[in-house]
């Protein structure tokens, strides 16, 4: 009998233990299934750009499995409530008694994936569960009182000590060729409900594990020496803009690691500065599903931090209009802005300047920030978007400390000098040189068309230190 393979955030066929479980454990081999869920994902927040991106990852997905001949089935059912009954009524048809998939962290994935263990065991149908999501086990990494960790620093050693102890991370080997089962795929659709197609430079993000591999060795040979001390500079493609790939599982963050790992010459530590600092940081992502796991409340819109929950955020829907349209008059925050509504993508530098304009100069709700993003961004993950905005917002776990709060015209002097980058996204600003562009005199502001600033930083900053310190 095939086995039943279950796709979520793992698109890909390279390095995926679910399906090569499922692939080793079966001589009659395995048929592949995704299930679209839009009402849930609507309630999740997932955009158009996240959404469109799924489904041109799921369509290169099944044109790769189907040179190993394993067929694709897609489902559709509107939520969560409705999969396990989807699931259980496949593998009845195709005859599968052992379904295999990788687990999720979110709550909602969780319920749901219990619900779909017992509905499989009520049909007589084994459930196979992997962790797989992560470059090593962050689900087991705990703190010497045996606590999850709340701090990045203390776990990255610990992760690392446990790299050493595991003998490190090696991707796995692709799944055999099988027989033909004589199943059909079925078509992967361009759109699906209330999911139009996302108005952004789709070019960006050639679809597909072949396209990601491609990327990641590029930066690898060409950018990731650099990448220390050019990574914050947005004009400069000096990171890897892997995120999407690494968000919908189109390749794993082991593979990741691994091959940084080895240009480094197997050294975690030591040799090429900028691939060190880039391994770390595939380890804030690792710290992220760790924290997910262990305080759910997380995805549950709940700050980390509790006393953070007396904090009064302002009700100011014109300041969060101007925000999310890029007309703030602060053209590092406009620029940015605008870049994630035509890509579908922000830098991250810019990504903390602002989350934390919004959540410190216009003392906004981090969750309203936290939801446009998710919105709007093609690479959304719960786990690194909540991570990121109580970071800014100092709500979070090993946060910024609420009374350092970035000047966004400083930031933008320090990281994009010579404004090329605000160039790119505000055209209006172009004639502007020197200092002007980050800061435009009031004049040239008017003649321009460009916004005045709707907040002053200085006073906007002691007004958020004295909320936070009565918090
Ligand atoms: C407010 C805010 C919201 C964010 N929302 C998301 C999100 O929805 N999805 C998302 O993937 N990342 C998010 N990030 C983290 C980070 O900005 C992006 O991962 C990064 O900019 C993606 O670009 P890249 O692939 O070129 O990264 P690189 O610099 O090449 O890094 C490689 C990979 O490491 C991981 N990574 C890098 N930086 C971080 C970080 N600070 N936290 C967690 N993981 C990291 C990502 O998976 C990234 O793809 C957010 C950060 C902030 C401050």
């Amino acid at each position: 009998m095939p086995r039943l393979m279950w796709f979520r955030s793992d698109l890909r066929v390279g390095d995926n233990r679910a399906l090569n479980r499922a692939s080793a454990a079966s001589d009659d081999g395995v048929v592949g299934v995704f299930v679209v869920t839009p009402e849930q994902w609507r309630e999740h927040d997932w955009g158009e750009p996240k959404v469109g991106f799924v489904l041109r990852s799921l369509a290169d997905l099944k044109d790769r499995l189907a040179t190993l001949n394993v067929p694709l089935r897609v489902l559709e059912v509107p939520r969560f409530g409705g999969v396990p009954e989807a699931i259980v009524e496949l593998a009845r048809e195709i005859g599968a008694e052992h379904v295999h998939w990788n687990r999720e962290y979110e709550v909602n994935e969780i319920a749901r994936d219990e619900a779909v263990v017992e509905a499989l065991e009520t049909a007589g149908i084994a459930s196979h569960e992997e962790h797989d999501l992560c470059i090593g086990p962050a689900h087991e990494i705990r703190t010497k009182s045996g606590g999850f960790y709340t701090v990045y620093t203390p776990f990255r050693r610990a992760w690392e000590a446990r790299f050493d102890e595991d003998g490190g991370y090696e991707p796995e080997p692709n799944p055999k060729k099988q027989p033909d089962l004589g199943v059909a795929s079925d078509d992967v659709p361009e759109e699906v409900d209330g999911y139009p197609r996302a108005d952004i430079d789709w070019d960006l993000w050639p679809a597909g594990e072949g396209a990601a591999r491609k990327r990641l060795s590029a930066f690898i040979r060409h950018r990731g020496d650099a990448y220390k001390n050019e990574r914050d500079r947005p004009s400069i493609d000096a990171t890897s803009t892997l995120s999407p790939y690494l968000a919908a599982g189109v390749i794993s963050a082991r593979v990741c690691f691994h091959q940084a790992y080895e240009a480094n010459s197997d050294k975690l530590d030591g040799g090429s500065e900028g691939l060190v600092h880039w391994m770390r940081e595939l380890l804030w992502r690792e710290f992220y599903k760790h924290v997910l796991i262990g305080f759910p409340r997380v995805s549950r819109r709940q700050p980390f931090r509790a006393d953070t929950r007396r904090i009064s955020w302002r009700d100011d829907e014109e300041a969060y209009d101007a925000w999310r349209e890029g007309r703030t008059g602060f053209p590092i925050v406009d620029a940015a802005m605008r870049q994630l509504d035509q890509t579908g993508w922000m830098h991250n530098r810019l990504r903390m300047i602002v989350a934390m304009f919004l959540s410190k100069d216009l003392l906004l709700d981090w969750r309203l920030g936290e939801r446009h993003f998710m919105r709007k961004l093609v690479d959304a993950d719960l786990a690194n978007n909540n991570g990121g905005w109580q970071w800014s917002s100092s709500t979070g776990t090993d946060a910024a400390p609420y009374f350092r709060i970035y000047n966004p015209t400083t930031q933008s002097e320090r990281h994009d000098p010579d404004g090329t980058f605000l160039r790119r996204y505000l055209p209006e600003l172009a004639e502007l040189d020197g200092k002007a562009i980050h800061d435009p005199p009031a004049l040239d502001r008017e003649r321009l068309g460009y916004p005045q600033p709707i907040a002053d930083h200085a006073k906007a900053r002691e007004r958020a230190i004295a909320v936070f310190k009565d918090a």
